[in-house]
Formats: structure tokens, C-alpha cells, sequence
């Protein structure tokens, strides 16, 4: 079946995009210059079944940084190297109603609430950093690169400028070193998670991701098992519970995909066995989500019934 499949993930591509092509509401992060100088207006979708059927429409192929999508990644990632238990020591999986960027750890464990806001992202960092010492990074690399199916780099002037303003971020990771979150040294944690932060990717790239993700962990591409079952699944959970930050529970009623944003404007969603979606948008709305990016996924979904619980 695959070429019907093909065609029409690749009408739903084109006309979600020809439909939204004018929706330019918001603005391009501009807490950075080198955010602030992306090009507003690009738009791509990319669509990629757990067999590598890809449907593209618009600007698939231009590179953004992934910032806050790499968060459901690198939690796969350490779920694979320590095991459900030993992360969850460091992170919490509980949806929490606030911005991406809270300085509040749950009460009740002293951990961050979860791993797609900063704090439980960067005490995923702090754990990964720990447990694979200075090649850590070079580890994240290979791992993202493996599930992308193409090698990723940093974008470096991004690089610079998160590390030189991100100093939210470094009050974090030693309020999360001093919890106990991790035993890492503070900043090393959070040099990771800027390093993570600023590797290139483009809509293509995500939607191959989340193919990897839909496929419980198989790259498409490639065949290779970038993920273990298990991974894949917390990975998921998490992603549909807590993956829109403040709108997640609005996004999982009406859309019903887990996915992660990001500010550089990328965004994944997955349909579990199904496809992975790939957006890229970099006009943010208030919340600091692809304005457009997530009303091109809510048309998906609804187009092609993709919702989690779907009847039809
Ligand atoms: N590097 C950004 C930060 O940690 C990522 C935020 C995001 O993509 O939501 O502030």
C-alpha cells in the first residue's frame, strides 16, 4: 500500500500548508540575536511513516536549531543508558501548568516535575553528563544524529550566545545539583543541555525522529535500533502529558498527539506505529510554541483522524 499511503500523506502535507501558508501571527525568538535573525516566514511539514514513506510541503530542508525538542530525545536517551527507576530518581513525570522555564521543583520528591520543561531536562543532562563523564556530549551527538539518520552539528553562534545568556538556565542546574537531582558539576550539566539546545535540524530531519519514536525506536532510514522499547514508551507518555508545556492538557483534548516544541520553531508530534510529523515555523505565540507549527499538527490530526483516541 505504500504508494496510496504516499500520496495522500503528500496532499495532506501540501494543503495543510497551502491553507495555513498566510497564518503569520506571533514573533521569532528574540531572546538571542542569532534566533532573532531567522527568516519569519518559512514554513515546512515533513511526514515520515515507520517505513520511510516521506511526504514534504514548503521548507522542509532548512536548517533551525532544535532547542527544546531535543528534550524528549535526550530523556529516551538516559532512559536507555540507566533504566526507568534510576531516572526517575533524577525526574519526576508529572505534568506541571507552568512556563517552560520554572524555577519550582514538585514538592513532594524535591525533583523537577518533568523532563520537556528546563529543569528536568537539564537534570536529564546532569545524569547523562554524569554517567558518560566529558564525552557526553559527543554521545548526545551520535544519538540524535543516529535517530535523524544524517550527522547533526551545533550551530555555533547560537551555541555562544545560549551559553553567554543563559544564566536562568545555570541557576537551575545548581539549584538541581544542590537538591540532589544529580551528582555532575552544575555547569558541566548545563553545558551539555546548551551544546543539545543548538544542534541543527531541519522539519525533515523531525519528521525522521519521530518516525524513529513511532517505530518504537527504529530509525526508518537507516533499520537501526536507535532506542529500546521501553525508552520509547516513557518517552511518549511523557511527551503526550507534558510536551506543550502550559497548553498540554488544552493540546492533548484537541489534538491528541504527544509532541515537544521548541523555540527555534521545530516542532515533532508522533502517532504511535504510525508517523512521525516534522514542523517548522519560527513565529512563536505567547507561550513560546510555533504558532503556526501547532496549528499545522491540529489540522493533521484532524484531517487524517490521527488522534490518540479517535473512534473513527
Ligand atoms: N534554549 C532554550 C532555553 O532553555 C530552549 C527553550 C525552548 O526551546 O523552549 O531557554
Amino acid at each position: 500500500h505504500a504508494p496510496d499511503i504516499r500520496h495522500s500523506l503528500s496532499s495532506a502535507a501540501r494543503e495543510t500548508h497551502a491553507r495555513l501558508h498566510g497564518r503569520i501571527e506571533g514573533a521569532v525568538a528574540s531572546y538571542i540575536p542569532a534566533l532573532a535573525a531567522m527568516p519569519p516566514d518559512l514554513f515546512g511539514i515533513a511526514l515520515m511513516t515507520p517505513s520511510g514513506a516521506v511526504a514534504e510541503a514548503g521548507d522542509t530542508r532548512h536548517p533551525f536549531t532544535i532547542q527544546s525538542v531535543s528534550k524528549c530525545f535526550t530523556y529516551a536517551m538516559v532512559l536507555d543508558l540507566l533504566g526507568r527507576d534510576a531516572v526517575r530518581a533524577g525526574v519526576g513525570v508529572q505534568p506541571v501548568g507552568e512556563p517552560f522555564n520554572v524555577i519550582e521543583l514538585d514538592p513532594r520528591s524535591n525533583r523537577p516535575f518533568n523532563p520537556m520543561i528546563n529543569s528536568g531536562a537539564i537534570a536529564v543532562a546532569g545524569l547523562l553528563r554524569q554517567t558518560l563523564g566529558p564525552d557526553a556530549f559527543a554521545m548526545v551527538k551520535a544519538r540524535l544524529s543516529a535517530c535523524a539518520g544524517r550527522m547533526l552539528e551545533v550551530d555555533a553562534a547560537v551555541h555562544a550566545s545560549e551559553a553567554e545568556s543563559g544564566h536562568r538556565n545555570r541557576a537551575i542546574a545548581h539549584l538541581l545539583r544542590a537538591a540532589g537531582a544529580f551528582t555532575a558539576d552544575p555547569q558541566e550539566a548545563v553545558e551539555l543541555y546548551f551544546l543539545q539546545c543548538s544542534l541543527l535540524v531541519t522539519a525533515h530531519d523531525l519528521a525522521v525522529m519521530g518516525a524513529t519514536l513511532a517505530a518504537i525506536g527504529t530509525n526508518p532510514l537507516s533499520g537501526k535500533e536507535v532506542f529500546g522499547v521501553d525508552a520509547v514508551r516513557d518517552t511518549l507518555s511523557v511527551m503526550f502529558t507534558c510536551g506543550l508545556y502550559d497548553g498540554a492538557g488544552d493540546w492533548a483534548c484537541r489534538v491528541g498527539l504527544p509532541a515537544k516544541s521548541g523555540v527555534g520553531g521545530g516542532v515533532v508530534a508522533v502517532v504511535n506505529r504510525q508517523l512521525g510529523l516534522g514542523v517548522f515555523s519560527p513565529r512563536l505565540n505567547a507561550d513560546g510554541n510555533p504558532h503556526r507549527g501547532l496549528l499545522a499538527c491540529e489540522m493533521l490530526a484532524e484531517d487524517l483522524g490521527l488522534h490518540a483516541f479517535d473512534a473513527t
